[in-house]
């Protein structure tokens, strides 16, 4: 076949976008408007830590099931390692009380009971370990994502409700409630969970970059073509097509289909208004909710920590004073502990913080780097007072430290109010799915393949949307 995609965008949805079109036997070309592929899918190296941007964990790592033959098809098994983990997540309280999910469910079950104080808490815990193992029993089939026409489930039952009841214990109802996620549905959750108690759920290591140049390999041993510095400014249209995009160095790119592999907005804007205006689109990027920014705080510590595991991702649940800036009160930041030398010096560790933060503070200090940067450290700081507390000796522990905020984010990948997951999973925000699905109205051959053309986000679902619309483009190209 003679016919060439263009995907704009090389984090893991055009990476893997392109590798599915050369699969497909088109010509795929990925263009960056960074000097690095990956996207959020990144490291930055800080003194002598690296600090990843992204991954926590994959699933994936059992033959057979449904993400293993996907990432086989990234070319993914064959170069990464996978290590183990042994708790999914935990929550950490101010008193010191901590609540994990184990991967073995006979370990998850005692962690449950330690806070049943009468016989019906400890028959829920029952139900809960066998609603978890029924999961696991369909597991092998499971996508994070819903397909293309399978409608996404509303008034779904959530975690809250869940575990409020089948636990007469409120502490216990909290913990549980908070380590699953309240959002999307319970159902999802048990899912997650299944996977990782059966063994599906690994931490790739090398991190984030790695995956993503590995990734970018499988697409040029194919004969896919990636373009660095490669920023598209605008894209040219004759009648119902699109025929080329212009890049910011005023090179032009001519393809048969051109995909969006990054944010819908930034996407849109590219598009000439005057013929092709979508007003539902529009509709849509206004009102709709969008998963919240965030700041990521990184810090590379002297020593190792008193965590349990080399690996522990946890929730604070309530912490001594809240952390409040500008009057805004922040939300409870989730932290990620690392001991892996491939991202530190010997017998030393890394901490990393991310707390929900609304944007429209940021906006303001766009271009006043003095107040941006007191802004950064007031939060900086106030989260490590908090931290010293949960873990003492933690401040003197400190060697670096690095704050990302959601300005960072929407400098790096163009993402609205610097998001980093895109479209939150609301009941409101179901009846926009079909418009963000096909939203360049007018245009055949223009899609959107990134995580904005759903609800469902993270790095999974954005490697599934660059093969959700190549198998588009083929079914309209009669392939
Ligand atoms: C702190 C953090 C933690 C996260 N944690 C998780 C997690 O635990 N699990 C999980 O699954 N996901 C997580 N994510 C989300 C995950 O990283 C993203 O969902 C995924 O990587 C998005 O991939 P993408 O290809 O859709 O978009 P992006 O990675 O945003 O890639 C879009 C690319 O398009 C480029 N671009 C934009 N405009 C143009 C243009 N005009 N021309 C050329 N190029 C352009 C950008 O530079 C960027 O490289 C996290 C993200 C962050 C930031």
């Amino acid at each position: 076949m003679n016919k060439t995609i263009i995907f704009v965008g090389g984090g893991i949805s055009g990476l893997s976008g392109g590798i599915h079109a050369q699969l497909a036997g088109y010509k795929s070309i990925v263009l960056e408007k960074d000097p690095r592929l990956g996207g959020f899918c990144t490291t930055w190296k800080r003194g002598d830590y690296i600090f990843d941007g992204m991954m926590h964990f994959l699933y994936g790592s059992k033959a057979g099931t449904y993400y293993n033959n996907f990432w086989k098809t990234l070319g993914i098994l064959d170069q990464v390692q996978f290590k183990p983990l042994d708790s999914l997540r935990g929550i950490r309280t101010k008193d010191g009380d901590t609540f994990d999910i184990w991967k073995e469910p006979a370990k998850f079950r005692e962690e449950m009971r330690r806070y049943c104080t009468n016989d019906q808490d400890r028959a829920s815990v029952e139900v809960v370990i066998h609603d978890i193992l029924t999961c696991t029993k369909d597991y092998s089939e499971h996508s994070l994502m819903p397909g293309e026409d399978t409608p996404i489930e509303p008034n779904y039952e959530s975690s809250k409700q869940y575990f409020d009841r089948l636990f007469t214990n409120k502490k216990l109802a909290l913990m549980a409630t908070q380590v699953f996620g309240e959002r999307p549905s319970l159902k999802s959750h048990l899912k997650c969970i299944a996977g990782f108690m059966s063994g599906d759920l690994l931490y790739p290591d090398g991190g984030s970059h790695n995956f993503a140049n590995k990734v970018a390999n499988t697409l040029r041993n194919l004969g896919g073509e990636t373009m660095n510095n490669a920023e598209v400014m605008k894209v040219n249209i004759d009648g119902t097509k699109a025929t080329e995009v212009v890049l910011k160095n005023g090179d032009i790119v001519k393809a048969d289909h051109i995909v969006f592999s990054s944010d819908i907005t930034h996407a849109y804007s590219l598009i000439p208004r005057d013929k092709y205006r979508n007003i539902k689109l529009e509709k849509v990027l206004e009102e709709a909710d969008i998963y919240p920014s965030a700041v990521l705080i990184n810090f590379g510590m002297k020593s190792k920590m008193l965590f349990e595991t080399s690996y522990a991702f946890h929730r604070i649940h309530e912490l001594h004073t809240p952390v409040k800036v500008c009057g805004q009160l922040l939300g409870m930041p989730n932290l990620r502990y690392l001991q892996s030398e491939s991202f530190h010096p010997k017998d030393e560790s890394i901490l990393q913080l991310l707390a929900y933060i609304s944007y429209d503070k940021w906006v303001s200090l766009k271009g006043n780097k003095k107040a941006y940067n007191q802004h950064k450290k007031d939060i900086t700081n106030q989260f490590i007072e908090q931290l010293e507390l949960i873990y003492p000796g933690f401040k003197s522990n400190i060697k670096i430290v690095d704050t990302a905020t959601p300005l960072t984010f929407e400098r790096y990948t163009h993402n609205a109010k610097g998001g980093f997951m895109s479209f939150a999973q609301t009941d409101k925000n179901v009846q926009f799915a079909n418009i963000l699905r096909d939203p360049f109205v007018g245009l055949s051959n223009v899609h959107i393949g990134s995580n904005w053309r759903g609800l469902y986000s993270g790095l999974a679902c954005a490697a599934e949307n660059g093969k959700v619309v190549v198998d588009r483009i083929k079914k309209m190209d009669g392939i």
